[in-house]
């Protein structure tokens, strides 16, 4: 007993605070706080012996009202937060186990809020001859605003009569206090389509269901002991304290999402719905209610992303990348903003003469607390998310202008390649913004390369279009990683591309380390019918001297890689080009 005496001790005090913190924080009390916490302390008293009280006294809660006005607390706001907090937080944090408990306080909070409102009424009215109308108004208005936010904090859960998300919060506030718990449990649970079920049967019968599905999941918990608590909507959740085997929670969410999958009856109607799930197990050690909550949160959508009707488990990786990816998504927009996606260029060296004719710009993202991230990353995040139009757009003019900063002293056969993303394609204004992009810098069409992937333009109509209007244009056009995607080369014959970029992988066992290699024979095959085809073919991911010699011998026209030149800097390349 000794050792919860002092967590006990500790909860209550934490109450007492913060209750006095909403009456000091909402008016002007005379006397101060410590006055108020005298008065605080003896109305908490006062409720705490009316709960426990034989035959149970409602009337208290009236005269603890009266009394609170009396002792000139008596801005309506302070009622609302008093009777918010104590609905909430009294009987968790008293450690009250009385099942009667939670419906005496809320009658013994309606009544305080009658003492309350009623005894300021008198106190307004003895010293109100001269209240004209308007202010009588404006008072029956803020106690009509009152009163609802009374019957909002009283009556939440209302429809299923189960605890709410506030409720939760202090059970778990406790539980992970508590130092004889180390593992807990929640499994959050959704109907899959009850949306559905509000528009096509009316809110009546939704709640209907959401009054069965309570009654279906308080079965659920109870057969065990679990608390259940309905945050609202048709979000429930079951808490597990005492975890003891592995299995415990999916136990109960295969449970829960069975009961919920018997027909619904209401008024005449028989509704077969589904239900998804997270479920989370953790250890208590520095775990926040909101933290757990939030995993439950996106745990569940797992569930739903996958397919519905099931459940998923909480997986710490999965989340963390989950979080790493939308704190990149959220930075994102700054980050184009503030110029922080730079350009590195890559030499696409002609491989008769080793002569760099041209650089693929290859786009850098220097993020300031992640560091380096990932162009294939960084990219598919600004394909979801409709960001690659403006990064696209700033990385195509950020490349033509470096590419006319080196026409300024450079002569030679030259061009620079850029990476399109498959939704920059999608966009029917997109050779537009080509075009203008060139009229702006003044770099002329054909030095400007857009690298394309097959996945990008097979079977999409407008696609091709756009290819089209691009190639008339005069804008060179690459097919980027060749051989990786559907690879059809009769297609290929069709399109208006003017070059092909061999994926790396066709360069493996070439520099006769494996003389039987397959690529001996379809590097050769692909060089020859780009030809065939007038494509200029470029082999990327050259990385050894021996790849590099067999390319020419066999008539590759242009090399990209590792060995005959890194991504770099624009002075780099500047340098390359010997001016
Ligand atoms: P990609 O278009 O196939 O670009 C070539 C990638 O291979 C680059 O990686 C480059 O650094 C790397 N690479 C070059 N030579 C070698 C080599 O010899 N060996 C090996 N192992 N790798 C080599 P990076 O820069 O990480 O880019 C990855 C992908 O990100 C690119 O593949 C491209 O699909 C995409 N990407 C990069 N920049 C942009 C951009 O501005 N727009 C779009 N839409 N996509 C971009
Ligand atoms: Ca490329
Ligand atoms: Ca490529």
């Amino acid at each position: 007993m000794g050792m919860d005496e002092v967590p006990g001790a500790r909860r209550r005090e934490r109450l007492v605070q913060a209750w006095v913190k909403a009456i000091v924080g909402t008016a002007f009390v005379p006397g101060g706080r410590e006055r108020v916490r005298a008065v605080v302390e003896d109305s908490l008293r006062r409720l705490a012996e009316a709960l426990a009280a034989e035959p149970f006294e409602p009337a208290v809660g009236y005269h603890v009202g009266a009394d609170l006005v009396a002792a000139e607390i008596s801005a309506p706001q302070a009622l609302g937060d008093t009777v918010a907090l104590l609905s909430h937080e009294l009987v968790p944090r008293l450690g009250i186990t009385d099942p009667r408990a939670p419906k005496r306080l809320a009658m013994l909070l309606g009544r305080l809020a009658v003492g309350f409102t009623e005894s300021m009424r008198s106190v307004a009215l003895t010293a109100a001859e001269d209240i004209n109308r308007a202010e009588r108004a404006a008072w029956r208005d803020r106690q009509l605003r009152l009163n609802n936010r009374l019957q909002r904090a009283l009556l939440c859960e209302q429809l299923t009569g189960l605890p709410n998300r506030a409720r939760l919060t202090s059970r778990l506030d406790a539980v992970l206090e508590d130092p004889a718990i180390d593992r807990i449990g929640i499994c959050l649970i959704n109907l899959d389509t009850f949306k559905a079920v509000n528009d096509s049967f009316g809110h009546d019968n939704g709640d209907q269901v959401l009054r069965d599905v309570g009654h279906r999941l308080r079965a659920v918990a109870g057969r065990f002991g679990h608390f259940l608590a309905h945050l609202g909507g048709d979000e429930f959740v079951i808490l597990v304290e005492d975890i003891v085997s592995a299995d415990d929670m999916t136990k109960v969410a295969d449970l829960a999402l069975a009961t919920l999958r018997e027909p619904f009856r209401f008024n005449g109607h028989r509704v077969s719905l589904s239900a998804s799930a997270g479920v989370v197990e953790q250890v208590t050690i520095d775990l926040q209610p909101a933290e757990l909550l939030r995993t439950a949160e996106i745990t569940l959508s797992w569930a739903k992303n996958h397919s519905r009707g099931r459940w998923a488990t909480f997986d710490k990786d999965r989340y963390s990348s989950e979080l790493h990816r939308q704190s990149l998504i959220k930075a994102m927009p700054r980050a184009i903003a503030r110029g922080e996606f730079t350009l590195a260029y890559q030499p696409l060296v002609r491989l008769a003469d080793r002569q760099v004719v041209g650089v693929e710009a290859l786009a850098r993202w220097n993020h300031p607390v992640h560091g380096a991230i990932s162009p294939a990353q960084f990219i598919a995040l600004a394909e979801t998310t409709g960001l690659i139009e403006p990064l696209g757009r700033s990385l195509l003019e950020r490349a033509c202008r470096q590419a006319v900063t080196w026409r300024h002293f450079y002569d030679g056969p030259f061009l620079v390649s850029v990476n399109l993303a498959v939704a920059q394609l999608h966009d029917p204004d997109f050779a537009a913004t080509v075009a203008s992009t060139l009229d702006r810098t003044g770099l002329a069409p054909h030095e400007l390369q857009l690298e394309i992937t097959e996945s990008a333009i097979i079977g999409v109509s407008d696609a091709v279009d756009v290819l089209h209007t691009l190639a008339r244009s005069g804008v060179r056009l690459a097919i980027d990683d060749f051989g990786t995607g559907y690879s059809c080369l009769a297609y290929l014959a069709e399109l208006p591309v003017h070059a092909v970029k061999l994926a790396p992988g066709f360069l493996a066992g070439i520099d006769d380390t494996e003389p039987g290699h397959r690529n001996t024979k379809i590097l050769p095959t692909l060089i020859d019918l780009g030809h065939e085809l007038d494509l200029t073919v470029t082999a990327e991911g050259v990385e050894t001297q021996a790849q590099a010699e067999r390319l020419t011998a066999l008539g590759c026209d242009l090399g990209q890689g590792f060995h005959l030149g890194r991504p770099t800097t624009p002075a780099q390349v500047t340098e390359l080009l010997g001016c």
